[in-house]
């Protein structure tokens, strides 16, 4: 136990089970632990460090940004603010973004979005948000009441009014829920990351995003985790082909720095006017600017060597002893292992590889650009523990 983790678990609450680990600094895909140790990281900072840990072209483009102008409020114009937006705009054929500083920021405003404009378009009776079972959209009220797991729901009742979780592949129960007091909005994960790393039916994805289509409902897709190149496409939903009207994102957004975006399409652009939201951090220039050099840097070249480390992982990892099943899209890939997840993220710490978990998985997030070697070195770490 070093000194600043007995002083952490003095004065930080006690909201994270934290591996027994205090880092100190990194480089690209390995870290340093307070003792020397290094670690290659297979979690990224759960899916934030897309280029890895202190990123030169990252820190670069921040760093020219705070000595300029740190911070403005959205009282002003700010040009990376404007740039961004500009860039998420045309990637992705959505018309207007919204900034906020996270993921279940970014949630909360698709929310919001999807409600106004459906009780605009079908009535203020009309505000009902279906999400699907096992998802996750964040630790806010509304966020929370959106995700469909009830042990995040116990002791916080009564939760936001207004959201029901159907199982997936039951599109039957949507259309009952419609019929029955209508739907305002519809939210997915393509891949539900908290819940295990467990990809969609493309069928149940085309089928939800038709009915949503048909009946002027709101689509919207959390892309916090499965995007900006996570899936091995810049947002997940391109891999299924569907056209969301609101897609929220953040965690690799941002690069390191705290940032989420809301984004609108067509349909719902207006939906939110002047004094409707809004965020004192959002749109922040330091973000932008780190999130601008991040997704200036998202092109084909890279998004093909996601899909390649992909295939490497899972090639690797599928049979291999101790392990039942491999799930997943791009980088962002759950291990079914025969021993305890934990068990094993354990083990590969004292080896010195940084893994995650999700539910019952072993989950590896690592760096979009991880060299293969490091990579290899993590997967036979990986591979050894999950054998023992
Ligand atoms: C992490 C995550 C969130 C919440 O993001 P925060 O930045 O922690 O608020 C929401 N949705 C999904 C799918 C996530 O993975």
């Amino acid at each position: 136990m070093t000194h600043w983790m007995n002083t952490d678990k003095t004065y930080v609450a006690n909201t994270y089970a934290r591996f027994p680990v205090e880092l100190v600094s990194g480089k690209g895909s390995l870290l340093t632990d307070a003792e020397g140790k290094s670690y290659i990281d297979m979690g990224s900072g759960i899916a934030v460090n897309g280029f890895g840990v202190a990123d030169d072209a990252w820190i670069q483009a921040v760093t020219e940004q705070l000595g300029k102008l740190p911070h403005a409020s959205n009282l002003y114009y700010t040009e990376p603010c404007a740039l961004l937006a500009q860039l998420l705009c045309e990637r992705t054929g959505m018309k207007k973004v919204f900034f906020g500083n996270s993921g279940a920021e970014a949630n909360e405003c698709a929310i919001k979005a999807a409600r106004k404009y459906s009780a605009e378009a079908k009535g203020p009776d009309c505000y009902t948000i279906v999400t699907l079972k096992n998802s996750f959209h964040g630790r806010t009220l509304a966020t929370l009441s959106a995700t469909g797991q009830d042990h995040y729901h116990e002791l916080y009742q009564p939760l936001v009014p207004g959201f029901e979780s159907i199982e997936k592949g039951d599109l039957d129960a949507l259309k009952a829920i419609d019929r029955e007091k209508g739907v305002a909005g519809i939210l997915i994960e393509c891949v539900q990351g908290e819940g295990g790393v467990v990809p969609l039916e493309a069928d149940f994805v085309h089928a939800l995003a038709d009915y949503a289509h048909e009946n002027g409902i709101p689509l919207m897709v959390d892309e916090v985790q499965t995007g900006n190149g996570r899936s091995g496409a810049l947002y997940s939903y391109m891999t299924y082909g569907i056209q969301p009207d609101i897609v929220s994102t953040a965690k690799g957004l941002g690069g390191g720095l705290p940032i989420g975006a809301c984004l609108l399409g067509e349909r719902v652009q207006n939906a939110l006017g002047p004094g409707d939201h809004g965020s004192t951090f959002g749109g922040n220039p330091a973000a932008c600017a780190g999130a601008l050099s991040i997704m200036r840097r998202m092109d084909d070249a890279l998004l093909e060597g996601v899909r390649q480390r992909s295939a490497y992982i899972f090639e690797a990892l599928t049979g291999a002893p101790g392990v039942e099943s491999v799930s997943g899209l791009g980088l962002m890939i759950g291990i079914k292992t025969v021993k305890p997840a934990r068990e094993v993220v354990s083990k590969c710490i004292e080896n010195g590889v940084l893994c995650l978990t999700a539910k019952d998985r072993v989950r590896l997030l690592p760096a979009l650009n991880i060299p293969m070697d490091q990579l290899k070195q993590a997967v036979e770490t990986i591979k050894a523990a999950c054998a023992e």
